[in-house]
């Protein structure tokens, strides 16, 4: 009993490694029992740069998409020449 942990540790979700549940290690999670997420700070940063890397291709097509029907629209309407 000697080797109790003070504080409640964590696995990572997504790597294992065990960590102690505070905010230094792991983001916060309001939907979570502990308060915190099931995944380390480290891996959940992994996971947002991966998400965020598949996403940006299909986003950045779909901004110069609205971007060209907006230009056509303000020719259509003689907006910039108006001024
Ligand atoms: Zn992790």
């Amino acid at each position: 009993m000697s080797d109790v942990p003070s504080r409640p540790k964590g696995a990572c979700r997504t790597c294992g490694e065990v960590l102690p549940l505070t905010t230094e290690h792991f983001h916060r999670d309001a939907n979570n029992a502990s308060g915190l997420k099931k995944q380390c700070r480290a891996c959940a940063c992994d996971e947002a740069k991966a998400r965020y890397e598949a996403n940006s291709v299909a986003v950045l097509a779909r901004f110069r998409e609205r971007r060209a029907e907006r230009t056509a629209y303000f020719e259509k309407i003689n907006f910039y020449d108006a001024a």
